[in-house]
């Protein structure tokens, strides 16, 4: 179980990733992440890369090697299923919700094809601003990096 996490009973993501649930059908499953398609879509594509294990948000990630390959896990598994599913999209965009802006507590990266649809939903994705709960893939990356000599461009 990644990072000593134990399931939480009435979590709905642990129950995907444990696939107890049939009705999310998994686009790809490890012993440390699984994907699948988001119930509410907010664009063309948009999947969720989650832990196997139960991390409740991008708060309880630290600074070290396990937290670090985690998340570029996650990162890779996304890029590979949107860049398979929607090869043509001029753009994509991964990230996750920092609280109190994420929908459920456990880790989820969201992996976009734009655009957005309908196109008021981008304001759920913005990194920036007053409404900025969103932080993308490659900036928790430089957060979590241990190795820090690598100058962070925040
Ligand atoms: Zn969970
Ligand atoms: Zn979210």
């Amino acid at each position: 179980m990644a990072g000593g996490a134990s399931p939480s009973p009435s979590c709905i993501f642990c129950q995907i990733a444990r696939s107890s649930t049939t009705t999310t059908p998994l686009l790809h499953s490890d012993d440390k992440v699984v994907a699948f398609q988001d119930i509410n879509p907010s664009a063309l594509r948009h999947y969720l890369v989650i832990s196997v294990g139960h991390i409740p948000t991008v708060k309880d990630l630290q600074r070290k090697p396990e937290d670090f390959s985690l998340v570029s896990h996650m990162l890779n598994v996304g890029q590979t299923l949107l860049h398979r599913v929607a090869p043509h999209s001029k753009e994509y965009r991964f990230g996750f919700h920092q609280p109190p802006w994420n929908s459920v507590d456990h880790l989820h990266l969201h992996c976009l094809a734009l655009p957005f649809t309908p196109r008021w939903k981008q304001v759920k994705y913005l990194s920036l601003g007053p409404l900025g709960g969103f932080i993308e893939a490659e900036k928790l990356l430089e957060r979590v990096n241990p190795i820090s000599s690598i100058p962070s461009k925040v």
